[in-house]
């Protein structure tokens, strides 16, 4: 199955020295390779430059300026980083982003010509009370309503259930199947468009080959098993050459 593309979000995991080590692990694997890096910020420099995508994990909501601890778009933009996490759910959940701030955010991302990963999921509340996809509506609804086709289409969806985060628990392929063809029929309705849908939440090396025959996956945000150079090298195999 052609261009797949495999997200490593390694979110804020490995020390300096630890990066050189992973990367002298698994670089070899990922080049020239559908493959997106996104590291602890800090770690960019380290990724860039190389024969395979980055990304950045989060940015900010403003422009440049005084905002201490805070990342712009421009700047992540500057140093040729290539995609940008937005509306993760544990941005979600643990530092307060609204549906309004990751509007502001993917609006932002995409005006510096980054290209939006933009990630949406329910809750277990949320699915065992049957929200799931009024859930998904709403938060595709808000980021991306009014926004034009062209510019939507250089997007992609991430649906990371949340409680399949880091928890080992994975919906059916056929479920998943089911959400990721809601999802881009919603998206065809509010925006006229065709967009890449990828699965995230415990994507491992041992389910990897049963997600990968999903057949309207586009690809993977992988989070806890990407930090592990021979766990991603075997999940970037499977999908490469399945
Ligand atoms: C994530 O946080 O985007 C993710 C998918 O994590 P994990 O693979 O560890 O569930």
């Amino acid at each position: 199955m052609a261009n797949r593309l495999v997200v490593g979000n390694m979110k804020m995991n490995l020390t300096a020295p630890e990066i050189n080590k992973y990367l002298k692990g698994i670089e070899k694997y990922a080049y020239g390779k559908e493959v997106c890096f996104c590291p602890s910020a800090l770690y960019l420099p380290y990724f860039i430059g190389k024969n395979f995508s980055v990304g950045i994990q989060n940015i900010a909501s403003t422009e440049e300026g005084a905002y201490t601890g805070e990342i712009a778009a421009s700047q992540a933009k500057s140093l040729k980083v290539d995609y940008a996490i937005v509306g993760h759910s544990e941005r979600r959940s643990y530092y307060g982003e609204t549906d309004e701030v990751v509007e502001t955010k993917v609006k932002m991302a995409l005006s510096h010509n980054l290209k939006v990963i933009l990630c949406i999921g329910e809750t277990l509340e949320e699915r065992d009370s049957l929200k799931t996809y009024k859930v998904l509506k709403r938060q595709l609804k808000s980021a991306l309503q009014g926004m034009p086709a062209k510019v939507v289409s250089k997007m992609m969806i991430a649906y990371e259930p949340v409680w399949a985060i880091g928890t080992g628990r994975v919906p059916s392929n056929q479920e998943i199947e089911d959400t990721i063809a809601f999802i881009k029929d919603i998206l065809k309705e509010l925006c006229g468009v065709s967009v890449k849908v990828l699965y995230g939440g415990s994507v491992n090396s041992k389910n990897i080959e049963t997600l990968n025959k999903i057949p309207n996956v586009d690809g993977y945000l992988v989070g806890g098993a990407s930090t592990k150079p021979e766990e991603f090298h075997k999940i970037i195999e499977v999908v490469v050459t399945q």
